[in-house]
């Protein structure tokens, strides 16, 4: 694996490997890796000839200064655990490299992504992710990106930027990692003790029955009782919607193919989030 410090040297391994017509894989990360981005990186090795990783924790994306202070890092673990995955190449990058004194940073419209649960509760944060991304892009140009189903309003804002920019590039979303307990695997979670990593399986446990009450009940109902039914445990819930898996929106009386349900909520000072799809694409709907 070949690992890089600056965007000059990665550019230069980057033209010659183009020049040989390699397709080129690209999956964003902010380091404390761990199974989640493994998997990322696994698909984007089953569709293109040479995968790049970014290690880079961005601080235009985090709303909270003590959230990014505080925001684990562990470089040598995570070169180890990238060399062990047969990563091609890794960037790992200085603040100044990606933000260069008078680069603009991009930014779009977003809409409601903006407004209704990340985007709510972390403003700014989208805006942050598109300015990175699009950073990145820019530098590597890669054939196909990878990003974790587990941030889906992140996939969203993502494909719009993509959209809007009008940008050569194919955005692949990647189902969720967990460990066995069901607790989404993330950086956050090196964060947690043993007793709150198994008190976090309430978040997927909470997903799951709600899967279960949406075969019986509207959405409203169906989020009431998983409201209900997460408060039993210990932690902190900030928010439990129940969407459109495209416009946002909240849902209230009706169903519709592909509805989500996102979860953020507080173990101790950590903030965890999540989410299911509750009615399968291919579902057919009852009426509540
Ligand atoms: P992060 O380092 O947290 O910014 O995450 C980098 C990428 O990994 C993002 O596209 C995330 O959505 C994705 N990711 C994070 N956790 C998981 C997980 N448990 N399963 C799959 N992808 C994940």
């Amino acid at each position: 694996m070949d690992s890089f410090r600056t965007v000059e040297s990665l550019q230069s391994a980057l033209t010659s490997l183009k020049n040989q017509g390699k397709k080129i894989g690209f999956v964003p990360t902010m380091g404390a890796l761990h199974g989640g981005h493994i998997k990322l990186v696994e698909y984007a090795q089953r569709e293109c000839d040479v995968v790049v990783v970014s290690i880079f924790v961005n601080p235009t994306q985090f709303n909270n200064s003590g959230d990014l202070q505080k925001y684990p890092k562990r470089e040598a673990e995570d070169l180890k655990m990238l060399e062990e995955a047969n990563c091609d190449i890794v960037i790992i990058p200085d603040v100044d490299d990606i933000y260069p004194e008078n680069y603009t940073k991009n930014t779009i419209s977003l809409g409601i992504i903006e407004k209704v649960m990340e985007g709510e509760f972390r403003p700014g944060h989208f805006q942050g992710v598109v300015n990175v991304v699009s950073r990145f892009f820019e530098i590597i140009e890669p054939d196909k990106a990878y990003f974790g189903n587990k941030d889906f309003q992140q996939v969203a804002v993502i494909k719009l930027m993509v959209k809007v920019l009008n940008l050569p590039v194919e955005v692949v979303g990647v189902p969720t990692k967990r460990l066995s307990n069901g607790l989404a695997m993330s950086s956050r979670n090196y964060r947690l003790s043993d007793k709150e990593v198994d008190e976090s399986a309430i978040i997927y446990k909470t997903l799951i029955k709600g899967r279960e009450w949406a075969s019986k009940y509207s959405p409203a109902v169906t989020r009431q009782k998983m409201i209900d039914y997460f408060n039993q445990g210990a932690l902190k819930l900030e928010y439990l919607q129940v969407v459109h898996p495209e416009t946002m929106e909240d849902l209230n009386q009706y169903w519709v193919p592909g509805a989500i349900a996102g979860i953020a909520a507080f173990s101790g000072e950590v903030r965890l989030i999540d989410n299911m799809e509750l009615i399968e694409e291919t579902e057919e709907l009852h009426t509540p």
